[in-house]
């Protein structure tokens, strides 16, 4: 039985059991109703606690049910049933209340809430909105604007928030179900048989100019994804409509947004996030302990990726060969994680409890005592073989040797040690200690049992790790050379930066390729390019544009300008005459008619380039999935994730479709736009990369 009811007295405490997340399945959802007839049925009964066993309340739809037709009895039905029950009833969460969770627990006359209680509607990451009466019970209960607030930003409130919001009546600090209980008798006591928020007929608080704010600020900030906005469509429903009628008009949203292809995006997002830790074929059973992690280098990654460890719990010592460095990124990591406290993200507690982990390691002799050494110097190849080569000979045997690098073969640097399987990449990306995505890149020679480690560690530190085995730029950063030459075609072609920058943010990315430049810094790519200048073939088409930039100077945004201007202190990019100089005499110069580029074409260029180059990547099998390549764009290159990853978007369009226009733009630039073979094979098969 999953869903039970036991009597204490007059009143019936009905229990969700439902392991692991006490999800809504089916047959959840028929044992509330046949508890709710019941206890409606039972005259001793005067009123009921709802709770969930274990250490959730309830954690949402049944993912298992995803994509299957709907059976019934439907979540909507079961919550009227609820809430038209004789006697009143209590939510009692315990734990998480999400989704059609806390939708129920909106179905009840009360909810109270223990200190692990997380209340939530996380609809819109899945390119939904609430569909069980959540987008017309909570602004009855707690007003548009907060309910608005809370259902397009998806992220659970705490029960202290909870309370202070309004959408739980009381915050218990233990014995959860016994003070539920005590809050319905003296409910009952006082004749106060709560309220069903279906019979409200006017939301509390109503501002229509708050409201309209909100809606602007959702779509500006949803970037073109779509679920956010209706959500708040729905919302509005709720104050223009009566409830019955807003119900139908949520179903309506619901459905249109059940049927969008962004919902499909997000899907394969959500379950790609889900599979990309597993590798398959590796024991993850067998993995080395880690407890004292060192970095060395304390430039902006080293920073980052020690914050990431002290945030995971890991003591973590910080070496520099230059003094300056390592005490300006010890620093940093202090006033990170001071500034952190000042927004109320860590407590005091915490922030000293993570400094306290942190060491400043003076002689690189005494990295001896890590259990995994993280290099994140300088670019450079000469310097990163001498640091392995010192690392081989002072850490201890079974220590983990990683390094950072972000493009150079890691093959060379585990070969200069007599530990070739102890060594691995661990790419991060800036800032490390707030982007999820970490590619662990597997040389030819890693043990299986240091992989394992690296990728159960990436999680314990909330990294979404991606495997990558070991080629120039890995996965995200040799797709990103690929797309990145081509947006320069198109600059010196006739195409501005901004334009190109424009079309990709309307494709829902975060920033477009030249405002990334910009932010990296212009010198980056420079030394890279300088370091393939001599392996460049002829064939290949080769724009200047990038190193005049640099050449005069422009950095990008830590000197004040690159593609773009940047005022003092400030991060957003101003068209600048002085780039559109130097791009027109460059055009000049090699004699370029310049071209207009509609927005389409720009997006058509770089999503094909971006999908032709994982194609490349899957058929060398650097990534072992087209889902791995998904996730490093989604959660590492502000790849809007309601188009679910590049590799996604090649099969929403159709192999052919993108092949066929590949073959057309290579007509101008064979070298560039020579077709996968396994694009090729699977336009040839009408095949698709999710179906590999
Ligand atoms: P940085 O220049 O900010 O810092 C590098 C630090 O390494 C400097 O403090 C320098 O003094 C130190 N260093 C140089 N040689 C050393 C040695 N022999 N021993 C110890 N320390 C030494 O560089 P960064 O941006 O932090 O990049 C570090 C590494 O991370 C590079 O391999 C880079 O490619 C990679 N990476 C950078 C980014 C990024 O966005 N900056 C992203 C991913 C990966």
């Amino acid at each position: 039985m999953t869903v039970t009811i036991k009597a204490q007295g007059n009143i019936a405490v009905i229990t969700i059991d439902n392991p692991p997340v006490n999800a809504l399945s089916a047959h959840v959802r028929a044992g509330l109703v046949k508890a709710f007839e019941q206890i409606g049925a039972d005259n001793n009964i005067d009123g009921a606690v709802l709770t969930g066993a274990g250490r959730i309340f309830i954690g949402g739809a049944d993912i298992k049910e995803f994509g299957k037709p709907p059976q019934q009895p439907f979540l909507p039905d079961v919550i009227a049933v609820l809430e038209n029950c004789r006697v009143p009833i209590v939510a009692a969460i315990n734990g998480a209340a999400l989704g059609g969770g806390l939708e129920v627990a909106l179905g009840c006359q009360f909810r109270v809430a223990g200190p692990a209680a997380k209340c939530g509607l996380p609809e819109v990451h899945l390119g939904l909105i609430p569909g069980a009466g959540g987008t017309q019970r909570l602004p009855r209960l707690i007003g548009a604007v907060k309910a608005g607030e809370m259902i397009t930003s998806g992220k659970p409130l705490s029960a202290d928030k909870a309370l202070a919001a309004g959408v739980v009546d009381a915050v218990f600090a233990d014995k959860l179900l016994e003070n539920a209980t005590g809050f319905l008798q003296n409910k009952l006591a006082a004749g106060d048989m709560g309220v069903g928020l279906s019979t409200v007929t006017t939301l509390p608080n109503w501002d229509a100019g708050q409201f309209a704010k909100l809606e602007a600020k959702t779509k500006a900030r949803a970037r073109g994804q779509l679920s956010p906005v209706k959500a708040l469509e729905a919302v509005r429903a709720a104050q223009e409509l009566p409830f019955t009628d807003g119900l139908k008009r949520e179903r309506e949203i619901f459905m249109e947004c059940m049927n969008s292809p962004q919902r499909a995006g997000l899907i394969h997002a959500f379950f790609a996030q889900r599979q990309v830790a597993k590798v398959p074929g590796l024991d993850m059973s067998k993995t080395r302990p880690i407890n004292t992690v060192s970095i060395l280098g304390a430039g902006t990654m080293g920073v980052g990726i020690s914050l990431a460890f002290l945030a995971g719990g890991y003591s973590v010592g910080l070496f520099d060969i230059n003094r300056e460095a390592q005490e300006a990124g010890l620093n940093r990591i202090v006033k990170t994680l001071q500034s952190n406290l000042s927004k109320g993200r860590i407590t005091a507690k915490n922030m000293e409890a993570q400094i306290g982990r942190l060491s400043a390691v003076f002689d690189m002799q005494d990295l001896s005592n890590s259990d995994l050494i993280i290099e994140a110097a300088t670019e450079n190849l000469a310097v990163k073989k001498t640091i392995f080569r010192d690392l081989d000979r002072i850490a201890k045997p079974g220590a983990i040797l990683a390094t950072n690098t972000s493009y150079l073969d890691i093959n060379i640097l585990a070969r200069e040690t007599n530990r070739p399987g102890d060594v691995i990449g661990m790419h991060f990306f800036s800032p490390a200690n707030i982007m999820k995505l970490l590619e662990v890149v597997r040389t030819d020679t890693v043990s299986d049992e240091v992989l394992a480690t690296v990728m159960g560690l990436g999680k314990t530190i909330g990294k979404i790790n991606v495997l990558s085995g070991v080629c120039d730029g890995f996965i995200g950063n040799r797709i990103l050379k690929a797309y990145r030459k081509q947006a320069d075609y198109m600059v010196e072609d006739g195409a501005e930066p901004q334009d190109i920058d424009r079309a990709m943010k309307d494709f829902g990315m975060a920033m477009g390729p030249f405002a990334v430049s910009d932010l990296a810094g212009t010198d980056i790519g420079y030394f890279n390019r300088r370091r393939e200048d001599e392996a460049r073939p002829k064939a290949e088409r080769y724009s200047h544009i990038a190193d005049l930039l640099y050449e005069q100077g422009r950095l990008g945004q830590k000197s004040g300008a690159g593609y773009y201007r940047y005022e003092d202190g400030s991060r957003t990019p101003i068209i600048d005459p002085i780039t559109t100089k130097i791009i027109a005499a460059e055009r000049k110069r090699l004699g370029i008619i310049p071209r207009t580029f509609t927005d389409d074409e720009i997006r058509e260029r770089i999503l094909y380039a971006m999908i032709n180059e994982g194609a490349k990547i899957l058929d060398e099998g650097i990534a072992a999935r087209a889902l791995d390549i998904d996730m490093v764009y989604v959660h590492g290159y502000g790849f809007p994730a309601y188009q679910g990853g590049p590799m996604f978007t090649a099969d929403t369009i159709g192999a052919k479709g993108v092949f066929e226009k590949i073959q057309e733009f290579s007509k101008d630039d064979p070298y560039f736009w020579q077709a996968a073979t396994l694009l090729k094979k699977l336009a040839e098969t009408d095949g698709s990369f999710k179906g590999l």
